[in-house]
């Protein structure tokens, strides 16, 4: 749970007024003093912003910001003191005297401004995305790092990719990466750099090795796409687990893909594209290929222009499709495979272009096609009778109590069915070369294997109108946080107990109520979810009102204020997002026409059979209690969670700088919610809890020395017996601990030695 105030009233901030609020104090900054300035307005992602001093005149001083704004502050402002460590920034942030959000959000700008995009949290690493390339991949930075312990060199991915190679090969353990961010964050390239220097150090450079980091372009071009937050924005999750052999070199891999987002094939938001394979394939293939499938220009499809944006700066359509087909030549996919994978492709395009127009007949709603070009085509691509793909398209038939009843589809509905087609195929499609790619990388089991696993999914998100996808995105988000946390902990613990350190109060609130509300506790949201989609005539609305009749009391549920609203809200550890429950069962459903599969079944295209086989061989009564897709995907992370409780694991944090994919521009609000939703906060605050504050004796002695009488430098004196010795006459007899090698201090502490030590000094 994070306290938005963490930061704000953390104590300690200088309040130059008098308790009776209006006289005021003189304040004794001085020009070259670091302050921090306590935010004016409340709003939710405001914090302390630090500052230098210019100049103080009188009862003003003049500071410049952070943000390079000079301004006079008058002494109502609440300013406080900067930490030493906080005025050059750290690099591992776990050693900022001011631990919270303000310190962590300047430590990370002031190195963003020197492109020092990477910083350490403890174990994990904050990654700024630069926006531009830095010269900080090179062969020479991998072999810089190989080898090196963490914290010996400057803050570095490829340090991380290090220590889970070494650690894999020392210990024998399965180690996991945990990468997680919004959408432009550079999740995706982290995964990639990670993948390169592991390939780079695992020793020969072999075919499988060149198979697996052919792999990516191939997902890249059917999951990923163009959107406001990202020229190449992934739609879906995907975890990567890398196997080695005993003497650590690697010997194959396996991709696991979570939740494609669909909806994106039949309709974009303004100013994005449909998936880059369908632009690449266009502006790709030759001409008697084009030909032969009827195609033409992308402007021509109704599913390639409906955000109104064709092209994408920075990336050659044609250029990449040849990419893509020689990383499928390597990942094996044969000639007629690839062949018939453009077939269903062009058929989803020409799909597009069927133009149904509304009717009337016998009074009831129907639909005819009044051009027959594009369906001729879909039905000659998809092996499929053009009469009954367009029957399929515009009637529905309906069996009941054993007659068979043929009705009419409106307008809007043969759209959907449409729509509905066109998203099953392609699902299936993306799940369909995700195994193929898993046939040439995946080698079966050897004993001795050990493996990497790198996980690259969607972050926390809550945006204006929140779907089903987000809700799905939360939950997974919601069981990462807890093994991140969990995680954290332990190392806590541990450190505690190497120390000898008592730790027994240390206490923190976790997120398993809303855990255990989402999808654990009898009557959870998703059970409820899916028991009302599997009920004929369940709607969001009645899905709806079970939630809030099951949930409403519950701590973790939030209903909405008024009754005409369509939305359920859940406290999660980020922050509370509501949920608009419209289209919910739709898309948990994910059904598929009846009508269509029937043609399916008949079809004279044996690879769109194929794809199709399991709904195939599933009776009609069965495919009714078929898996949903919540029920699914809580299944994959299930089995995810599973996998990663088995590993040790690594924690990467990206950050987007801005909204503008642009290089050197900080937004410090947008930052901070990050930071927030990164559940990152939570690492610190446990550490509060505890013993925030800690030095080895030696740099114990050495800072602090001069707070007692005739202590000598530290390597002249037994810096445990002096370290005892200044706390015990500098601290008294409060809270603070001596562990075997360092001394543990509270926040308290540290602000009144640093105190005490400008006042000697
Ligand atoms: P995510 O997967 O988190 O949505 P990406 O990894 O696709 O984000 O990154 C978005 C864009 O940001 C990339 O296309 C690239 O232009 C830029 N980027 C990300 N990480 C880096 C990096 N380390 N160096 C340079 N540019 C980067
Ligand atoms: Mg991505």
């Amino acid at each position: 749970v994070v306290d938005p105030e963490a930061g704000v009233h953390d104590g300690n901030w200088r309040d130059n007024r008098h308790s009776d609020g209006k006289s005021v104090e003189f304040i004794t900054a001085t020009a070259g003093d670091y302050i921090w300035i306590e935010p004016t307005s409340r709003r939710e992602f405001d914090v302390a912003i630090g500052a230098r001093v210019v100049s103080a005149e009188g009862r003003r001083i003049q500071v410049k910001d952070d943000d390079d704004n000079e301004l006079w502050l008058t002494p109502e402002r609440r300013i406080k003191a900067m930490h030493p460590t906080s005025v050059q920034g750290v690099e591992d942030m776990i050693s900022l005297g001011d631990l919270h959000e303000a310190g962590i959000l300047r430590n990370l700008l002031i190195r963003y401004n020197e492109n020092l995009i990477y910083t350490y949290t403890g174990s994990i690493l904050v990654a700024v995305n630069p926006y531009q390339i830095l010269p900080i991949y090179t062969v020479e930075q991998i072999k810089l790092y190989r080898g090196k312990k963490i914290g010996e060199l400057p803050p570095h991915i490829f340090a991380i990719g290090d220590s889970c190679y070494n650690n894999m090969k020392r210990f024998r353990q399965d180690q996991c990466i945990v990468i997680s961010g919004e959408s432009g964050a550079g999740k995706t390239e982290s995964t990639k750099l990670i993948l390169q220097y592991l390939a780079a150090i695992s020793g020969k450079h072999s075919w499988i090795e060149q198979q697996i980091l052919e792999a990516n372009p191939i997902l890249e071009a059917f999951g990923n796409a163009k959107t406001i937050r990202n020229d190449n924005s992934s739609r879906f999750g995907k975890y990567v687990d890398i196997h080695f052999s005993k003497e650590g070199v690697i010997e194959g891999a396996r991709i696991e893909q979570y939740l494609l987002e669909k909806s994106r094939l039949v309709s974009q938001g303004s100013d994005e594209r449909n998936y880059h394979i369908f632009y690449c394939m266009l502006a790709g293939m030759t001409r008697e290929e084009r030909q032969k499938l009827e195609l033409s220009d992308a402007s021509n499809y109704s599913y390639l222009t409906g955000g109104g944006s064709i092209t994408c700066d920075g990336r050659d359509d044609a250029r990449e499709f040849a990419d893509i087909r020689s990383a499928m030549k390597v990942l094996m996919f044969s000639d007629s495979e690839v062949w018939e994978i453009l077939k269903l492709l062009a058929s989803i395009l020409h799909m597009g272009n069927i133009k149904f127009r509304g009717k009337v007949v016998d009074n009831l709603d129907a639909t005819e096609v009044p051009d027959m070009t594009s369906l001729i085509r879909v039905a000659k691509f998809l092996g499929l009778d053009s009469r009954n793909l367009k029957e399929a398209l515009t009637l529905k038939t309906i069996f009941a109590q054993g007659e068979t009843v043929v009705s009419t589809l409106s307008h809007r509905h043969a759209m959907d069915v449409r729509d509905a087609f066109v998203k099953g195929i392609y699902g299936r499609l993306f799940i369909w070369i995700v195994t193929k790619v898993n046939a040439a990388i995946y080698k079966p089991h050897s004993q001795t294997r050990t493996s990497i696993g790198i996980l690259d999914i969607f972050g926390f998100e809550n945006f204006k109108i929140n779907s089903f996808e987000q809700f799905c995105i939360n939950y997974a988000n919601e069981n990462l946080q807890q093994f991140f946390v969990q995680h954290i902990f332990k190392l806590e613990q541990e450190e505690y107990n190497a120390e000898n350190i008592n730790w027994q109060h240390i206490e923190f609130v976790d997120n398993q109520d809303t855990l255990d509300m989402i999808a654990i506790k009898q009557l959870n949201i998703m059970a409820l979810i899916d028991e009302e989609s599997k009920f004929p005539k369940g709607t969001d609305h009645t899905m709806l009102l079970k939630l809030h009749k099951q949930q409403g009391w519950n701590k973790q549920y939030l209903k909405p204020k008024s009754d005409l609203n369509h939305s359920f809200g859940i406290n999660h550890f980020a922050g509370v997002v509501f949920y608009d429950t419209r289209g919910f069962l739709e898309k948990n459903r994910d059904t598929f026409s009846a009508d269509l599969l029937q043609l399916i079944h008949n079809t004279s295209n044996k690879f769109l059979q194929h794809l199709f086989i399991d709904d195939i061989s599933m009776g009609s009564e069965t495919r009714k209690r078929a898996p949903t897709l919540s029920a699914q995907f809580k299944k994959s992370l299930d089995a995810l969670m599973k996998t990663l409780s088995n590993c040790q694991p690594f924690f990467i944090r990206c950050i987007k700088p801005n909204e503008y994919k642009k290089p050197m521009l900080f937004d410090r609000e947008l930052c901070c919610r990050q930071l927030r939703y990164s559940g990152m906060m939570e690492t610190i605050r446990i550490r509060r809890a505890g013993y925030p504050i800690r030095h080895t004796f030696r740099e114990f002695v050495e800072r602090y020395r001069f707070l007692i009488h005739g202590c000598p430098p530290a390597h002249r004196v037994d810096c445990f017996a002096a370290t005892t010795k200044i706390c015990r006459e500098v601290l008294g007899k409060s809270d603070y601990q001596l562990g075997h090698t360092k001394v543990f201090l509270k926040d308290a502490h540290d602000l009144f030695l640093e105190q005490e030590r400008d006042r000697v000094l």
